[in-house]
């Protein structure tokens, strides 16, 4: 029997169902949540992903700020855009969209960011606090939003083997260590593979849960998948094709096809892990704003996580 699809459009919806009820409760006890996007330069694609992105918090009730400087801005005027935001208590989140341009450090840029306000959790503070299980961290929107999905999915994860294919910063070791944690959402015994690993088959094959993002389109075929899996493709890749309007089609890093004769579950592309990722950085933004409530000695009782 086919695999089951795991509707991350759906499941985006009902968090940022839930988003929107938290925001309201939070403007009626006096903050409104607020978030940042710096935008440098011109690139077309970071431009419709900081779009989507002020769209995504309107329709939550969330206030947005778009920052957008020239593509000739150095690090140093970059980083004082940050710290006039860091000192702003109408902004509860800071997002710098990369890529960033070469004359700019990334890193720094990053450390940077006040780590209360760091709701992409790519600062050092947010990493180390992930790794070792605090929770009062931000975690990074998309393994956050796939941890989500499973659990919203009713997958059992305690005991199981997770294969991750992919060790970026971004998606590949915050999922491990979400995954590697002692939690009812993690306690897997976790696989971390990248481009030297040898006979990458053999590892995804023992997993129970596999997660894919290595950027290389239908890297993972069906073979390479143990029946009964839960498989999630993180992957976004545009390839070729005469018969779409534009010429090129979305694969993620799974063969889909093949894939899904095999697996239980099971992530499209689009339309999985994608629409998670914004879900989770309006979920990061809310629990940042509600902090600043508990900080200021209200209870913050309704609010998610906070
Ligand atoms: P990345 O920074 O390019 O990292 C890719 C990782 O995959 C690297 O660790 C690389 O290993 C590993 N890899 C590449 N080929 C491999 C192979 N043949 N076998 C095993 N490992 C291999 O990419 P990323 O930022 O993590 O993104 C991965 C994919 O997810 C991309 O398609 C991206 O567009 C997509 N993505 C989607 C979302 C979303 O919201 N849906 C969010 C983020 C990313 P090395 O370290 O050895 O090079």
């Amino acid at each position: 029997m086919p695999a089951e699809l795991i509707d991350g459009v759906a499941v985006a919806r009902s968090i940022r169902a839930d988003v929107a009820r938290e925001t309201a409760i939070l403007v009626e006890r006096g903050v409104h949540p607020g978030l940042a996007v710096i935008l440098v330069g011109e690139n077309p694609a970071s431009a419709v992903y900081v779009r989507s992105k002020r769209k995504a918090c309107d329709e939550a009730g969330i206030h947005s700020v778009t920052v957008h400087l020239p593509v000739t801005t150095t690090g140093a005027e970059l980083v004082g855009a940050v710290a006039e935001l860091n000192a702003d208590p109408k902004v509860h989140g800071i997002l710098v969209q990369m890529p960033l341009p070469d004359q700019i450090d990334a890193d720094a840029v990053i450390r940077s960011i006040d780590p209360a306000k760091d709701v992409d959790g790519f600062h050092p503070v947010n990493v180390g606090k992930l790794l070792i299980g605090e929770r009062d961290g931000f975690v990074p929107c998309t393994p956050a939003g796939i941890q989500e999905m499973l659990q919203r999915s009713g997958v059992v994860t305690t005991g199981r083997e997770c294969v991750i294919v992919g060790r970026s910063n971004i998606v590949g070791k915050p999922m491990a260590a979400l995954m590697i944690q002692d939690t009812p959402a993690g306690n897997c015994t976790v696989t971390v593979c990248n481009s030297r690993t040898r006979n990458l088959g053999a590892h995804t094959r023992r997993a129970d849960i596999l997660i894919v993002a290595a950027g290389r389109a239908r890297l993972v075929t069906g073979d390479m998948i143990k029946p009964g899996a839960v498989v999630i493709d993180v992957g976004m890749n545009s390839i070729p094709d005469a018969t779409a309007s534009r010429g090129v089609r979305l694969v993620g890093d799974v063969d889909f096809d093949s894939a899904r004769e095999v697996a239980s579950l099971i992530t499209p592309v689009p339309g999985g892990v994608g629409p998670m990722t914004i879900a989770m950085l309006l979920m990061n933004t809310v629990r940042s704003a509600a902090r600043t409530l508990s900080a200021s000695g209200a209870s913050p009782e309704a609010l998610i996580g906070a």
